[in-house]
């Protein structure tokens, strides 16, 4: 998977970077703000638009608010801990996902932002949220987290994770990339990084929790921080 990911940095002009990364990304850059350039060392990783996976169209129009999130939330999908590891298989799940958001519980578009596959591959979910992503600025108001879409991204992950089972090395270092580009974009501090159960009663993400610490020390390092 890291072979397939394109290598590109983000250069951050000056005034232009409070603009991208909204007010608590201003916050955070503090009296660098004015600096000339602020540079950041977090990947841009790939991600499958809902069009490349061949996402229905959300049933209605998903918010868009605007300003940055202040947090991440971590979910898992509670899916089959499969063994396949391919791309199809990621777009297959993602769709298994907008049909179980859409039809079995009745939402308009699929919950999550994003989701990381077992293999590794990332794909969009709440239509929208990649580009706004890519932007930075804005978000799109996803369905995962009860008092928390209006200010946190959700990133799920496929699998299911509160029985021992652990996610795969390729899947937890796209998380990782993932997660510290949000931040980077957002002007999230690495430590605004949590867990479903910690807002809501709820076994979600499983290990994703025990991990918190450690995502947030790696999201920090892959930030150059
Ligand atoms: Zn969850």
């Amino acid at each position: 998977m890291a072979s397939d990911q394109r290598i590109r940095r983000r250069i951050l002009l000056g005034t232009g970077a409070a603009g991208l990364l909204g007010a608590a990304g201003a916050a955070a850059l503090g009296a660098s703000a004015n600096a000339d350039t602020v540079e950041t060392s977090a990947v841009e990783p790939d991600v499958d638009a809902t069009a490349e996976w061949g996402a229905r169209p959300p049933n209605g129009t998903n918010p868009v608010v605007t300003g940055s999130p202040d947090k991440l939330i971590v979910h898992h999908t509670v899916s089959a801990n499969t063994g396949d590891f391919s791309r199809e298989q990621a777009h297959f799940h993602a769709r298994w996902v907008q049909d179980l958001h859409m039809d079995g519980n009745g939402w308009r578009d699929s919950g999550y932002n994003f989701v990381v596959s077992r293999g590794g591959w990332i794909t969009e979910g709440t239509t929208g949220s990649l580009a706004a992503l890519l932007d930075g600025g804005r978000f799109v108001q996803g369905i995962h987290t009860s008092g928390q879409n209006g200010q946190a991204l959700g990133i799920s992950n496929e699998g299911a994770y509160h029985d021992g089972a652990e996610p795969t090395a390729a899947q937890w270092e796209s998380l990782v990339t993932l997660c510290a580009f949000a931040c980077e974009q957002y002007g999230i501090a690495s430590a605004e990084i949590y867990g479903h159960m910690d807002f809501n009663s709820t076994l979600c993400p499983g290990i994703f929790h025990d991990r918190l610490p450690q995502l947030r020390e790696e999201v920090e390092a892959a930030r150059g921080r």
